[in-house]
């Protein structure tokens, strides 16, 4: 089997805990693979799959444009390449966002079937850990730091996990939006559903 090659858009947030959790993943789960710390066009090419990590949505947003990786993310989307976008990252991949999105001018991906509410959980003080229901998985440890919420999908786009009843899970064909941080756990559940997408 070749090996799978997943980037990591590297420009800004925790990009290190993806890289990290991921290779932990690899082993964990016996999948033959390498973690890409993709800052430039050609590894954005080359990667099987991509993650989108948290950080700042509106930073993430113009340093995708800056880097020109921008259109071909958009691309491998459209080719149907998995993607996983976690919290700013789960925030670029909407349709839609909030005031607080439009307020920032903050250009989203849009290439899911979703409106968001960046920061729907309070500010970084008010983090916090709770368990999260997740289709196929079961109960998962959710992390939320500033997370945004998913307040709408449509489409083909379905909701795959919920906290309290609200989504914090979506997946749509090949793209999966989580608003909290797998990443800053050491259950290798989500990352089995992801790397299960490829
Ligand atoms: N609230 C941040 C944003 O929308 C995301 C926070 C995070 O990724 N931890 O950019």
């Amino acid at each position: 089997m070749d090996t799978l090659r997943v980037g990591v858009i590297g420009l800004q947030g925790d990009v290190f805990e993806h890289m990290n959790a991921l290779k932990k993943a690899f082993i964990e789960l016996g999948v033959q693979g390498e973690a890409v710390w993709v800052r430039r066009p050609l590894d954005l090419e080359k990667a099987d799959g991509i993650i989108i990590p948290g950080g700042e949505s509106t930073t993430i947003s113009k340093l995708l444009s800056t880097f020109d990786l921008r259109s071909i993310l958009k691309k491998k989307a459209g080719e149907g390449a998995p993607i996983l976008g976690t919290c700013a990252g789960c925030v670029l991949l909407a349709k839609e966002g909030d005031r607080l999105v439009e307020r920032t001018k903050t250009e989203l991906l849009g290439l899911m079937d979703m409106s968001v509410d960046r920061n729907a959980f309070g500010p970084q003080r008010e983090s916090f850990e709770a368990p999260v229901k997740i289709e196929g998985i079961g109960t998962y440890p959710g992390v939320f730091i500033r997370a945004p919420l998913i307040t709408k999908v449509w489409g083909d786009c379905h909701v795959l996990g919920t906290f309290r009843g609200r989504s914090v899970l979506a997946r749509q064909n090949s793209l999966l939006a989580a608003s909290f941080h797998p990443e800053l756990t050491d259950d290798p559940r989500f990352y089995g559903m992801f790397l299960g997408m490829f």
